[in-house]
């Protein structure tokens, strides 16, 4: 394999610091600490046509011109992405919708599109020589990372909150990976990680931190313009935590547009979803700042919106104001009986965070902000199983 455009990172801030090469290890900027983006040759990568996409692989590797490959990288790859699109009929119908789709991101590796990330960013690490993964979790990014980093024959360090549900402290460990339980929050296991790590030389894969897994979630947004044949839906509804979802997406769909597959089209309404336990985007939104204060005793049953502080928050921030979209808090109560609506009306295993995108669906609708008409994504990120126990709870 091969062929990619990736020329380089820079600051993703308005500092702009860069380029830096990407044969080198980077993390966040050196110049202002926010995150590193991954650039591309937009120029040359106009001479790539839709038409080479026809007999690649079902996973997101088939975007490969634009992932972060340099000259005799192999992927990592289990087999991630190119997930299911649902046209959620039954579903739609109890809302008044005619075209509400659901993106089934749970039947990824590992159960959760959290393989996405972790296939991108384990395929650099071990291009940059690393041997040992390291990072926090809250679980499905731990349960990920284990799996690519056994595939790619390195070690794991995984640093998890102490009340994190046992079956993502169990699949870890299935995968082979070192498990340290933290007394704290997702923050917590993060200051862990880096003070246990830095002086091993452990290659830390935290969201944003590391340029690489926004990369692998960005092909989300590549696949959602192939599978409606290089159009865009009208609404994405994103249960965000960290955030690298929705802005890798916001990233597809401006390179998409660089290299002249969209035609101009109009792009999405990005809608971030939270708990209202853990709602700091939502907060920043509602206040019309720029980046997001962090939140005091975050709670919620969904592990994924558990995020007090994301890296990323302007990032996030800054793709809902541009996109038109807006954020939305929803209640443990009202996502858990939606992971059952899901579940009940389409037989798709949806985990919390997934009813929480259907929570916020069913808000704006009942509001009249989407449209009967309207094209609508709800993305399930991840699946149930992981999770039992907030049904039996219920
Ligand atoms: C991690 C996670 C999220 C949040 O994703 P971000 O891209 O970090 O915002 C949502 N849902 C599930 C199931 C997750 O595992």
């Amino acid at each position: 394999m091969g062929s990619s455009f990736f020329t380089h990172l820079e600051c993703g801030n308005t500092c702009g610091a860069g380029p830096f090469d990407p044969r080198e290890r980077h993390f966040l900027c050196p110049a202002c600490g926010l995150p590193l983006l991954a650039r591309y040759d937009l120029k040359a990568a106009r001479s790539w046509t839709k038409d080479s996409l026809a007999g690649r692989e079902p996973s997101m590797w088939r975007y490969r011109e634009m992932l972060p490959l340099l000259p005799g990288d192999d992927p990592v790859t289990l087999g991630e992405g190119f997930t299911p699109l649902l046209h959620a009929r039954r579903l739609g119908g109890t809302l008044g919708l005619d075209r509400l789709f659901i993106k089934d991101e749970s039947l990824n590796p590992t159960n959760s599109f959290k393989a996405r990330g972790q296939s991108a960013a384990i395929t650099r690490a071990r291009g940059l020589g690393a041997t040992t993964i390291a990072l926090p979790t809250a679980g499905n990014a731990g349960n990920a990372a284990a799996a690519y980093s056994a595939a790619a024959g390195l070690k794991c360090e995984v640093f998890i909150p102490r009340d994190a549900k046992q079956p993502f402290v169990d699949e870890c460990r299935l995968y082979g990976a070192n498990v340290t339980l933290v007394d704290g929050l997702i923050t917590d296991a993060g200051k862990m990680a880096a003070e246990k790590g830095k002086p091993l030389g452990w290659y830390d894969v935290s969201t944003l931190k590391e340029p690489y897994r926004v990369e692998g979630k960005k092909t989300m947004g590549y696949e959602l313009a192939e599978q409606f044949g290089w159009t865009l839906p009208d609404w994405i509804i994103y249960p965000t935590g960290g955030g690298t979802g929705l802005v890798g997406m916001w990233k597809a769909f401006e390179e998409l547009d660089a290299i002249g597959w969209l035609d101009g089209k109009k792009r999405p309404k990005m809608v971030t979803v939270q708990a209202e336990g853990c709602a700091p985007i939502v907060r920043a939104f509602e206040q019309g700042t720029e980046k997001a204060a962090p939140w005091e005793h975050a709670t919620t049953a969904a592990d994924g919106l558990r995020v007090p502080r994301a890296i990323g928050d302007f990032l996030i921030l800054r793709a809902i104001r541009e996109s038109g979209g807006t954020a939305l808090a929803v209640s443990d109560r009202q996502m858990i009986d939606d992971m059952l609506a899901i579940g009940s009306h389409e037989g798709v295993s949806a985990a919390p965070e997934g009813g929480a995108a259907l929570s916020a669906i069913r808000r704006l609708a009942g509001d009249g902000r989407i449209k009967k008409h309207e094209t609508v994504v709800l993305f399930n990120t991840g699946g149930a199983l992981k999770y039992l126990d907030v049904l039996r709870a219920t």
